[in-house]
């Protein structure tokens, strides 16, 4: 579902992605541990072009993730992203948050979309809340607003990048949860997560990146219990 080959990536003289090879399967989940600035948001803004790359090959679903253009727009509504801000519309309520895309890049009716909105917003918790604005929301039911905004436009792939490192501790399970079960419905996922819960409840495969290159890509089991390299070693001994 996602295909990266041979992926090179500079910021300046700042080798950022050391040509990255990276398949993740349909229906697969993948969580991606490294240490502060190895790669990994870069990584993930990638797959939706949010950053360009030198060189190398980006597939999603098969197709060519290309510099620009109509293709470009069609993958990238094809790739929600979740971000640690949560980026909501402040000006628009959280149902209106769900179904603006849809309407605007899938073409939905209004009727339409607002039915799986709230099937959606049904579906993270929030449904009660659909006439709010997002600043009368916590930011645990902020996130699982952008939770629910990017599944509106049906995306083959959600990539998460830090989903909540920026909520207060008791927030971080109401989102982690809508994270699982959108693992066990058998979402095709990327996560950027230091939650070693969730990574052990619901990764096929864990992926360890350290100055810009995949240096461990195993079973979560096994990297937690036997990680291979020193940096992994030294990396969970600093957060488990
Ligand atoms: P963190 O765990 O802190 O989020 P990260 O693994 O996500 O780190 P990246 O954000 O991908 O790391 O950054 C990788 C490297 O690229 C870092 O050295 C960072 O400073 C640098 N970098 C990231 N974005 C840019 C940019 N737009 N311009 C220049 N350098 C950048
Ligand atoms: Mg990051």
């Amino acid at each position: 579902m996602i295909s990266m080959t041979n992926v090179q990536k500079h910021f300046g003289d700042l080798h950022v992605l050391k040509d990255v090879d990276l398949e993740v399967p349909a229906g697969q989940v993948v969580v991606i541990l490294g240490p502060s600035g190895s790669g990994k948001s870069t990584l993930c803004r990638t797959i939706n072009r949010l950053e360009p790359i030198d060189s190398g090959e980006i597939r999603i679903d098969g197709k060519l993730l290309p510099a620009e253009g109509k293709t470009l727009a069609a993958l990238r509504a094809d790739v929600g992203m979740v971000f640690q801000s949560f980026n909501l519309f402040a000006h628009k309520t959280i149902l209106q948050n769900v179904t603006l895309a849809p309407m605007k890049v899938r073409g939905k009716s209004k009727a339409d979309a607002e039915k799986r909105g709230m099937e959606l917003l049904e579906r993270v918790g929030i449904a009660s809340q659909r006439d709010k604005y997002p600043a009368q929301l916590s930011g645990g039911q902020q996130q699982r607003v952008a939770i629910a905004r990017s599944l509106a436009m049906e995306p083959k792939v959600m990539l998460f990048d830090e989903p909540t490192s920026a909520l207060d501790p008791e927030m971080v399970n109401e989102v982690l949860d809508v994270m699982v079960s959108l693992a066990k419905e058998g979402m095709t996922m990327l996560v950027v997560t230091h939650e070693m819960g969730f990574a052990r409840k619901a990764a096929d495969r864990v992926i360890f990146m350290a100055d810009g290159a995949i240096v461990e890509d195993d079973e979560p089991e096994t990297f937690f219990t036997n990680p291979k390299s020193d940096r992994a070693r030294d990396f969970l001994g600093k957060i488990l």
